[in-house]
């Protein structure tokens, strides 16, 4: 598959292609088709459905004690077969980086009530691609840029990694296309990112090759930072890569406070990433001690090393705390402070400096929680564990009813109030990797809403729009004795209930809400508005235009 898109990489003269090794698949069918994707070469604008592929070969070897098969697939440059390849490898990988056991350590579900995601590699002509929870697809567009080049979306190893990473963090967080908060919708775009630029690190032979070229540091960071060039330069031209996104940049959330634009704000957090990605790297290598007990051969070994652990690290930092999110809505101070509490817990000493590393990014980005006056969520009053009632993992596992026992026994200690209807989202349970293999402690992580309702200023209102629904609740997780690991909490607090109605004005004033139902999607404003047959109103992200250029 594709590491980097093909024109970034072949304007530089790097090898281009890498092999995938997808494991724990029991189940490959042409398509590509595996347990948790399913390509479907169907074009709409043509209305035509492609053949699959078919697996070349399949071999039988010897993996972890048991016979597994190998199945082969490849096809030629330029064909169809080509990027129906591409786009599932390339997606089955990004899905392996959030499961990983140093990151999430379980299976990821998707939003919708199915365990493929289908993907259309060559899915319409238009310079867009796009995820959708309704048509439980990714949609990859394909064009023809201003030399004619035909430019498929679906090749690009960037745009493929941040589609299907929304596609994940909605299966892991599905109110967050829902919120009407700013940063809840920026926040995707910045885990799309995060995941273009962290999933290259898995890939060992195309690191191995890099730190070989006879470039410097700079040149390779400055590869990790181009997101999605091939696409640039054949809608803009080369004079306007400066304003695609760059992870490279100072911008600080005071700066993106009004700024409505998800792709602009989001690269607060994705620069963040960035810094953070930097300083692990850097503190390694100037850490004597980082890599003790190897013996390097060379300086690229020992540059490639680190730079696979500090990536590991900065997955663990970065996207591990994902799990620990509150599930109705996300600021960036809130991600912050979640990402620095996780971190604090994971490694309490801070011997390697990381966290140094992490507080002085945070602070840089105005993010850190020193530099904010109130508590975005409340940690001082979490509940102390001997007050904690029916502390039983094995009902709280059982199901979502379970979960829900351990919450209603436990209202006042969570502050879930006892005249609402308090609704678990989901429970999940993980299997972690710490350092050196050692397994974690499973944790449990139990997501509970309850919705509020919020006005529209008198003015503002119609009849189809006269309130937009907040929902209000936490993550809770648990240690396999019930003891209270992290709780991230949102509760309807005043300050909370006004910065919804204040985001659904501004949403009003700038008639970004669609009230009726529309035709042609990619069309229509960003936000749809939908009736949620209980009297209330939902809105939701209309994806299909998150990535329309404009
Ligand atoms: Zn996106």
């Amino acid at each position: 598959m594709y590491l980097k898109d093909p024109l970034a990489l072949s304007s530089r003269g790097y090898f281009p292609v890498g092999e995938a090794i997808v494991g724990g698949d029991t189940s490959v069918a042409p398509g590509p088709t595996s347990s948790r994707f399913m390509v479907v070469d169907y074009d709409a604008t043509t209305d035509k459905v492609y053949a699959p592929t078919p697996p070349q070969r399949r071999t039988q070897y010897w993996s972890r004690g048991r016979g597994e098969y190998l199945y082969e697939f490849s096809a030629r440059q330029g064909t169809r077969q080509e990027a129906q390849i591409n786009a599932w490898a390339t997606a089955v990988e990004a899905l392996e980086l959030f499961q990983d056991p140093v990151v999430l350590g379980r299976e990821v579900p998707w939003a919708f009530d199915a365990n493929w995601l289908r993907i259309l590699p060559q899915g319409m002509y238009e310079a867009n691609a796009f995820y959708s929870r309704r048509t439980r697809a990714l949609h990859f567009g394909y064009f023809f840029d201003r030399d004619d080049r035909l430019i498929k979306t679906s090749l690009s190893h960037d745009i493929v990694t941040h589609e299907t990473a929304h596609a994940i963090l909605d299966g892991l967080r599905p109110y967050y296309l829902e919120s009407v908060h700013p940063d809840a919708v920026a926040f995707h775009e910045y885990v799309g990112d995060v995941a273009a630029m962290l999933s290259l690190f898995r890939q060992r032979e195309f690191i191995k090759q890099l730190v070989l070229l006879p470039v410097g540091k700079k040149d390779f960071f400055n590869l990790v930072t181009d997101l999605a060039p091939q696409v640039g330069q054949g809608l803009y031209g080369n004079a306007d890569r400066a304003a695609l996104r760059s992870a490279r940049n100072d911008l600080t959330y005071a700066r993106v406070e009004n700024e409505p634009d998800p792709h602009v704000r989001s690269q607060v957090l994705t620069g963040l990433a960035f810094d953070v990605l930097e300083g692990v790297v850097e503190q390694r290598l100037n850490d004597t001690r980082a890599g003790e007990g190897f013996k390097f051969e060379s300086k690229p070994q020992r540059l490639f090393a680190h730079l696979l652990a500090a990536a590991r690290h900065a997955m663990r930092m970065l996207l591990r705390p994902i799990d620990l999110l509150p599930p109705g809505n996300i600021t960036f101070p809130e991600y912050g402070s979640i990402v620095l509490a996780a971190d604090n817990q994971s490694t309490p000493g801070d011997s390697r400096g990381y966290r140094k590393v992490l507080e002085r990014a945070l602070r840089k980005r105005g993010l850190h929680p020193d530099q904010w006056e109130y508590q975005f969520y409340i940690e001082s009053d979490e509940p102390e564990n001997r007050n904690l009632r029916e502390r039983d993992i094995a009902m709280i596992r059982s199901s979502k009813v379970g979960a829900y026992r351990f919450l209603d026994a436990n209202r006042r200690a969570f502050q879930i109030p006892t005249d609402r209807d308090v609704r678990v989202v989901a429970v999940s349970t993980n299997r972690r990797e710490l350092d050196y293999g050692t397994l974690a402690v499973p944790e449990t992580m139990i997501q509970y809403v309850w919705e509020e309702r919020v006005s529209l200023p008198k003015d503002m209102r119609t009849s189809a729009l006269d309130h937009v629904v907040m929902r209000a609740g936490g993550t809770i997780t648990v240690d396999e004795s019930v003891n209270l690991v992290h709780w991230a909490n949102q509760p309807p607090t005043p300050r909370r209930l006004d910065d919804t109605r204040v985001s659904a004005m501004s949403l009003v004033r700038d008639r970004a809400i669609e009230t009726t139902p529309v035709r042609g999607l990619i069309n229509a404003r960003p936000f749809l508005a939908q009736n949620d047959g209980r009297g209330g109103m939902h809105l939701m992200v209309n994806t299909a235009r998150m990535h329309h250029p404009r």
